[in-house]
């Protein structure tokens, strides 16, 4: 939080003219600028190859940088030892990466012990872990790997991830290899976790879906590792910078937006001269257009009631989701 009102306050993570070439010659990020606030959950999306991973690899080191610098915290972390940076970051890789032979509770331990807990120590944490990712250590503690479900592994990545609470979380297409219901789930869960621990957070995805609704703010990646544009959802999806993003966000935008854009008290109308008869059921303000709108069709009236708790707060009908939508742009 900036108390000097000297401006905005400085960004956990800072990328400046970030590129990197591969040994065989691909381009696979160029000259790139990104901040990424404290607290803030950012989303790398575009197509495959692109160069997220890439991006997310250089932010902790595992792959460095052919230009520009990285910034962690205030600290320029490219003349850093790359061990000990990893230490203060939590990645979850694309494909989870658990050790198939050990158990679910040896899995989570091993970042504890690594940092020189005792085992009894590292045992309690790991259960802590289990437990915030909504995994009862009486019941899985013990399994292996293999005797979980998909959307159990990526759980237990996401606690080992934690292990160590970083500040910074980087992960790598986290929930990409459950199905889309399972998907949904994870990533409410995860949201639910994150408001909870306020980490900084990246995470990259190909679904643009999963990238507006868990990011704060989105950056689209496109072919050859540009950067087309970094905004939150609903200007993301309002406005594309370019051809290549409105083709990216696709032809569904429009919908999309309803998901990510809350109910506007301004464009709530009063009660005054609706007859009970045009009103459907309420809804609570703090909702989002979609939910509103998914009411509405489905009460099949011309308006729904707006509450703030038990507190009617006025009517809104299909004229003030548009209008709520064109405004959210401004
Ligand atoms: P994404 O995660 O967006 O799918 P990546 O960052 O993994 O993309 O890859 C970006 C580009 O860099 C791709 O063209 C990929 O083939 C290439 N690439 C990735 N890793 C290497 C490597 N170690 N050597 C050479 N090329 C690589
Ligand atoms: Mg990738």
């Amino acid at each position: 939080m900036d108390v000097t009102g000297s401006g905005p306050a400085e960004p956990m993570i800072r990328l400046r003219g970030v590129g990197k070439t591969f040994a065989n010659g691909t381009h696979a990020v160029r000259d790139l600028d990104l901040d990424v606030g404290r607290g803030e959950l950012v989303c790398l999306v575009g197509p495959s190859g692109c160069g997220k991973s890439t991006t997310l690899k250089m932010i902790n080191r595992l792959i460095e940088p052919t230009t520009g610098t990285i910034e962690i915290d205030g600290r320029d972390v490219t003349g850093e030892d790359a061990v000990a940076l990893r230490r203060g970051i939590g990645y979850v890789i694309q494909q989870v990466g658990l050790f198939p032979h050990q158990r679910i509770e040896a899995n989570v331990m091993t970042v504890p012990l690594l940092y020189g807990e005792s085992r009894s120590v590292a045992r309690r944490r790991a259960h802590e872990l289990m437990e915030m990712v909504g995994l009862d250590p009486a019941t899985y503690a013990d399994r292996f790997p293999h005797q979980l479900s998909g959307g159990q592994r990526q759980r237990v990545g996401v606690a080992r991830a934690l292990a160590a609470d970083p500040p910074v979380l980087l992960m790598d297409e986290p929930f990409g290899a459950v199905d889309p219901i399972v998907r949904v789930r994870l990533q409410d869960e995860f949201l639910r976790l994150q408001s909870e621990l306020g980490k900084t957070v990246v995470l990259v995805t190909h679904d643009i879906d999963e990238a507006v609704r868990m990011g704060d703010r989105v950056a689209v990646f496109a072919e050859g590792g540009r950067l087309a544009q970094y905004d939150t959802p609903v200007a993301l999806l309002g406005r594309p910078a370019d051809d290549f993003v409105a083709d990216f966000v696709g032809s569904t935008a429009g919908l999309r937006r309803l998901t990510v854009t809350p109910i506007d008290e301004a464009h709530l109308e009063p009660l005054d001269g609706v007859s009970t008869g045009d009103l459907g059921s309420t809804i609570d303000v703090d909702s989002t257009l979609e939910e509103a709108l998914a009411v509405l069709l489905r009460d099949d009236k011309p308006m729904i009631g707006v509450r703030r708790g038990v507190v009617f707060v006025g009517v809104l009908t299909p004229n003030g989701i548009h209008r709520a939508l064109r405004a959210s742009l401004r």
